[in-house]
């Protein structure tokens, strides 16, 4: 393979992921580990090395492609010969998704495995094309939106077909129509989130959408996934904004959600938020938006313990007081975010836990939300420490992805999973996980935040990071294994917004019970009856 360039390796003949084939993001915007950061390292994990290079991509070696030249023929009559390619430079970026795991997939020197082929369709008549074409010729089609995935959702399974193609939706980029009186936009599956909130903002409203994945996930992406942004307290999660959904699937189209609400039997829409590729390809989805805020508040807070605060949390959701975002950090992960001071910069001395609120709306809302927040907060034993952290957690919110490939090129893995469980379980729930996770890698530092809420209970996010030593997946793969285990236990969900893909399969029957799976399984030979669309993921 040819040398490098900013994205991707060089020699493609189509456009690239956005992303670098390797890393998160933007190249430019890699991050060096501060001297704090260095510390923190060497005195918490042994670890002190150098940042190594990774292989360039001109060193990676795919396995062939097994696309046949009669294959590609067919799908470019179905797309144009400008739209498909087996070239490795375009396999390569879309090899699989962007998990630690992935990454160092990506970054090994064995030779590794990559789509055959690499298709973009325009339309909803191109995909149906593709489709029919992969179901005759026995190839199998992995849906493409941001490669954002970190559940192993993009991984070029074969099913025990011919071939896999990765169906590359970004084409799919359109406002298609907003309706200002009913507060809704049809946009376009593979518009990233900076895209869809570009259009939307020329136009004056907010879709509200923020992952931390946001700067590269697409919607389809968000709504085959089931998504949740770091404002869902205020806008909800992204399936709660899906009013309603296009699907091509083998069997046909489907155009679903008629009106605001519908007793018109189970809701179809259901079936394919949460898909993840397996039964259809999202083209189009019909969306709540928003009136641009016109004001923002925002307060940050300091809980004696996890405990404490995890209580002002719950209470503020239960009274509705309305913050947009609120979140709440354990004492570890308070104590690292203090030492990368990029997090939190400038902020008074915190202890105990830090907790982050904002507020959004009119300037009378704003004002309503976040007295009445504040109350609930100081009553259940917070105290302020101003506006500045929360400022600061807002401006970095999308960096810390850079930070894990600055981690994992000085020998630290850095990996993160979730959950989420009823108020009540919540406690044990956190002890089970984290106990689980230092068990498998004892040393390992075990962070942990509570990352949305509901009236009824509340996910949690850990991030876990450990010496990378030898041969870190599979000693990541035991630690993931007896985390799952763990949670399934303990009463939580198997993924509270990370979707299931190849990593959370094996708990799809503890999830849904044997009778969930196999109704599953039905859906799927009836709109997939060759078994094309995403094999390997979602269902066991
Ligand atoms: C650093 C990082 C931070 C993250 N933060 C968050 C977060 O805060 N919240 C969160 O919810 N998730 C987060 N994620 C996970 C990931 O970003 C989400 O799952 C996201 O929704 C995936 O969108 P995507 O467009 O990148 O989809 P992809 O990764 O391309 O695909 C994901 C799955 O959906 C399927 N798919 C994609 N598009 C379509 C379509 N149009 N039709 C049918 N199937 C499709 C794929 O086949 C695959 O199975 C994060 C991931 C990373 C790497």
């Amino acid at each position: 393979m040819a040398s490098e360039t900013q994205a991707g390796p060089a020699g493609a003949a189509l456009p690239l992921p956005p992303m670098k084939w390797d890393a998160w993001g933007d190249p430019a915007l890699a991050k060096e580990l501060s001297a704090d950061i260095k510390g923190l390292l060497a005195a918490a994990l042994g670890v002190t090395g150098d940042a190594t290079p990774g292989p360039a991509a001109d060193e990676i070696v795919l396995h062939p492609s097994r696309i046949t030249a009669d294959d590609l023929k067919a799908l470019a009559a179905a797309v144009g010969e400008t739209n498909v390619s087996a070239a490795d430079a375009d396999r390569l970026p879309r090899a699989g998704g962007k998990s630690t795991p992935d990454l160092l997939r990506r970054r090994s020197r064995d030779p590794q495995d990559a789509p055959d082929a690499v298709v973009l369709p325009g339309d909803e008549q191109e995909i149906a094309a593709v489709l029919a074409l992969c179901a005759e010729r026995r190839i199998a089609a992995v849906p493409f939106g941001g490669g954002t995935s970190v559940v192993g959702g993009l991984d070029p399974e074969r099913g025990g077909l011919t071939a896999v193609i990765s169906l590359d939706l970004r084409r799919l980029d359109r406002l298609h129509d907003l309706d200002e009186t009913s507060g809704e936009a049809v946009l376009g599956a593979g518009l990233t989130g900076p895209a869809a909130e570009a259009l939307l903002a020329e136009r004056g409203y907010e879709l509200g959408h923020y992952p931390q994945s946001f700067r590269y996930a697409t919607l389809g992406g968000f709504a085959a996934t089931r998504s949740s942004g770091q404002d869902s307290a205020g806008h909800g999660r992204f399936d709660e904004m899906v009013r309603g959904l296009r699907v091509v699937t083998p069997a046909g189209v489907l155009d679903l959600g008629r009106a605001p609400a519908s007793a018109a039997g189970p809701d179809l829409r259901e079936l394919f938020l949460g898909s993840e590729g397996t039964l259809g390809v999202i083209t189009a989805v019909r969306l709540r938006v928003h009136p641009l805020p016109a004001v923002k508040a925002y307060e940050a807070w300091s809980l004696p313990d996890f405990a404490t605060g995890s209580a002002a949390l719950r209470a503020v959701e239960q009274a509705g007081t309305g913050p947009t975002v609120i979140r709440l950090s354990d004492e570890a992960e308070t104590m690292v975010n203090l030492a990368t001071t990029e997090q939190i910069g400038g902020a008074p001395a915190i202890t105990g836990c830090l907790a982050v609120t904002v507020f959004e709306g009119t300037a009378e809302q704003v004002a309503t939300r976040h007295r009445l927040t504040r109350d609930t907060l100081l009553a259940a034993g917070a105290t302020s420490v101003g506006e500045a952290p929360a400022r600061a957690w807002e401006h970095g919110r999308f960096n810390a992805p850079y930070l894990r490939d600055s981690l994992l090129s000085a020998g630290a893995l850095c990996e993160t999973l979730e959950t989420a469980a009823s108020w009540s379980r919540l406690p044990q729930l956190r002890t089970a996980v984290t106990e689980a996770l230092t068990t498998a890698l004892p040393g390992a530092l075990v962070l942990c935040h509570i990352s949305h809420v509901y009236p009824t209970g509340a996910s949690l996010y850990f991030t876990v990071v450990a010496a990378l030593g030898e041969d870190p997946l599979t000693r990541w793969a035991a630690a993931k294994r007896a985390a799952g285990d763990a949670i399934v236990t303990a009463g939580g969900t198997i993924t509270h917004h990370h979707a299931v893909g190849a990593d959370h399969r094996p708990w799809m029957s503890d999830e849904i019970g044997e009778l969930g799976v196999r109704i599953l399984r039905a859906v799927k030979a009836e709109l997939d009856p060759a078994g094309i669309l995403n094999p390997g993921k979602l269902i066991p």
